[in-house]
């Protein structure tokens, strides 16, 4: 019988896969990030050193991972977040696809210390390129704590891709800046090279942590507004237009938690600030929306970060009518004609 094709083998498929989902440190640390936020961690800790290429430590509290699971959670295809096709409509977790850690393993050097609140001591899993290398019994506090070394170790095509330390640490930096803004019930902390970046304290309000990250003077010119139509609800920090910025960079949206790029809500803030702002300046924005998970596709990358709405427009105006109204109401929209 003549035959060419064959399967292809698990870490050999892992490692091709892993492409899709880490692409850099900063992939690592928001897969890891997403994680403990799913685990109901109450304070994350991240540290990296030398842009995340050598070193990544993610630490939570929540609540850690079965003994008889930790092996299994590196499977691809392995979560504990769905079940079945029907679960694809109604996602609230971050993750989902049960790709990550197995992404990650094949591509770097893991060690993973866990433990739940139930067992009495944690476990200590080392993987190499997909290869468990070590597995034992640990003290340790409740929690997680992953180390990945050596991203792309084994991948010179792709270790060749990353930027420099500095760049790779920027990218992190402004991750972990994000999450803190969408969860400012969760403590943040961000260690560059053994030195403190921030702390989020995990109990202050949004615009302590505009504060905290973005500058007093920042936080001085945001102004707070809230709607909700049905069972769609927002809540926005926006900028007055004097202080529009050259880039989108601080335009930052979350759709039911979850740090998205989308061009509905980016066009919305364009269309609410029209003739307040010059061209190619744009107001900062920290936008939060929640919506019924099944009037949402998040299935449409890895990595997770596009997003699709089931009425477009619908999404848009809201946003728009939304932001309009506060601009009128701190008459920040100057009334045209000649009427007193
Ligand atoms: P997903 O998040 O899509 O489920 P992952 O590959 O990221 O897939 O993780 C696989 C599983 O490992 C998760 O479903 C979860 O059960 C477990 N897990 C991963 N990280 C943590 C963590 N920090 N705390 C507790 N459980 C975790
Ligand atoms: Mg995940």
């Amino acid at each position: 019988m003549l035959k060419r094709i064959h399967k292809l083998d698990k870490l050999i498929a892992n490692k091709i896969a892993a492409g899709e989902v880490v692409d850099r440190p900063v992939s690592v640390v928001k897969e890891l990030v997403e994680n403990a936020i799913d685990a109901n961690a109450s304070k994350i800790i991240v540290e990296i050193k030398e842009g995340g290429k050598t070193y990544i430590r993610i630490t939570d509290d929540g609540i850690g991972i079965y003994e008889s699971d930790v092996e299994i959670a590196f499977e691809r295809h392995a979560t504990s977040k769905i079940k079945d096709a029907d679960d694809l409509n109604s996602i609230l977790s971050l993750g989902f696809r049960g790709e990550a850690l197995a992404s990650i393993a094949s591509v770097s050097q893991v060690e993973l210390i866990t433990k739940t609140e139930d067992s009495k001591t944690g476990t200590y899993l080392e993987i190499h390129g997909g290869e468990i290398i070590e597995r034992k019994e640990i003290g340790c506090p409740k929690g997680t704590t992953f180390v990945i070394k050596n991203l792309f170790y084994n991948m010179p095509a792709r270790y060749q891709f990353m930027k420099s330390n500095a760049v790779e640490t920027g990218y992190i930096s402004d991750l972990i800046s994000k999450f803190a803004l969408a969860y400012s019930n969760i403590s943040f902390r961000f260690i560059n090279n053994g030195t403190i970046v921030f702390t989020t304290s995990g109990s202050s309000s949004v615009i302590n942590n505009i504060v905290s990250i973005y500058g007093k003077e920042i936080a001085k010119n945001m102004m707070y507004v809230s709607n909700r139509v049905k069972d769609i609800s927002i809540e926005a920090y926006i900028s007055k237009p004097t202080i529009a910025r050259g880039n989108k960079k601080q335009q930052v949206f979350f759709v039911n938690g979850r740090y998205v790029k989308n061009k509905i809500i980016s066009d919305a803030i364009e269309e609410a600030y029209k003739t307040l702002v010059k061209v190619n300046r744009f107001p900062i924005c920290f936008i939060y929306l929640n919506i019924p998970p099944n009037r949402l596709d998040v299935n449409i990358h890895p990595t997770k970060t596009e997003i699709r709405f089931d009425d477009e427009l619908y999404i848009k105006d809201f946003v728009v009518n939304t932001l309009r109204s506060k601009l009128l109401e701190e008459n920040l929209i100057p009334s045209i004609g000649f009427e007193k």
